[in-house]
């Protein structure tokens, strides 16, 4: 279906912006959808990002997706869901009126990817976040809700670690403990949420973390084996993924806010994968 005149208006906003994927995904979105949307890229001066929302939403704009530098602000100017609240950041803007709602579908997202597309069961697994930035924050009440038998946080600067270990502790059983540490234990899921393998760097993980059967998953994508991934397979880890699935599913889950649709990702991170 053609975008109409008419067509609700929605945008990804960031510094730099565009790198992104979002106008591709959520234009396959609404194509498959038969919604009614125009979905464009907005690129904020770094200490514009406040009047830039104010502008899209004078404009008419319905909905934004925030990326990176902003999550942060984004989430000090939005009234925020439970999800962002956990996560202290927001990644989604609902435009309504005056009144800007600011949700967090990152974790949903990376959730829906393990278990719906990996078919990876959570519940009761010996689960490893390496990382405390902002992504790992977004992710730890959703796996947390999934009830792994345990979830164990390693971070380069351990107290960021400990510090989320001790707001999350009422929300399951979630352990920070030092790298040095974890040449004791074996992980049923390793999640790479550190930005590390954005400059081809592997986080200081010990051999002998994979247990058998085990997934190793780096949220962060592009083309070919990070290092964290080449590590875990000469580990013996027996799956391998990385975060385009994530990244699809986020935007998923945001356009299921916008819309009150759920589309099919599976085609599209076919896309990505063929593409990559
Ligand atoms: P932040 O800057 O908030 O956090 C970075 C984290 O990585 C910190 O924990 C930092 O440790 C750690 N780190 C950085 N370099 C190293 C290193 N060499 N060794 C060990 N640890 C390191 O970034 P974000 O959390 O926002 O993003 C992390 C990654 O997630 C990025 O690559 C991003 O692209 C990706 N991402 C992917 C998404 C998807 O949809 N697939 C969605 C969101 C993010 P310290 O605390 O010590 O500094």
């Amino acid at each position: 279906m053609p975008v109409s005149e008419r067509a609700d208006h929605y945008a990804v906003i960031g510094n730099p912006v565009a790198h992104s994927k979002s106008p591709l995904i959520h234009g396959e979105f609404s194509r498959q959808t038969g919604q009614d949307m125009l979905y464009e890229a907005i690129l904020a001066p770094i200490d514009g990002f406040a009047a830039a929302v104010a502008d899209f939403t004078r404009r008419g704009g319905k909905g934004l997706n925030v990326t990176v530098p902003f999550k942060l602000e984004a989430f000090g100017i939005a009234t925020p869901t439970a999800r962002a609240e956990a996560a202290q950041a927001v990644n989604t803007l609902m435009l309504e009126g005056d009144t800007i709602l600011g949700d967090n579908t990152d974790g949903a997202g990376l959730v829906r990817d393990i278990t719906a597309n990996l078919g990876f069961t959570l519940a009761g697994k010996r689960v490893l976040l390496i990382g405390a930035g902002g992504a790992a924050r977004g992710v730890i009440m959703p796996l947390l809700e999934r009830e792994p038998r345990i979830l164990v946080i390693a971070n380069r600067t351990q107290e960021r670690a400990y510090g989320l270990q001790q707001r999350f502790a009422s929300f399951g059983n979630i352990l920070a403990i030092d790298y040095t540490d974890l040449h004791r234990e074996q992980f049923d899921l390793v999640i790479n949420a550190t930005s590390a393998s954005l400059n081809g760097e592997l986080p200081p993980l010990p051999a002998g973390i994979f247990a058998g059967e085990s997934l190793a998953y780096d949220i962060m994508y592009g083309s070919g084996h990070t290092p964290f991934l080449q590590f875990a397979k000469m580990q013996g880890a027996a799956r391998l993924a990385d975060g385009i699935g994530m990244l699809v599913e986020q935007a998923a889950e945001s356009f299921f806010v916008w819309r009150g649709i759920r589309p099919g990702t599976a085609s599209v991170i076919e896309m990505f994968r063929y593409h990559a």
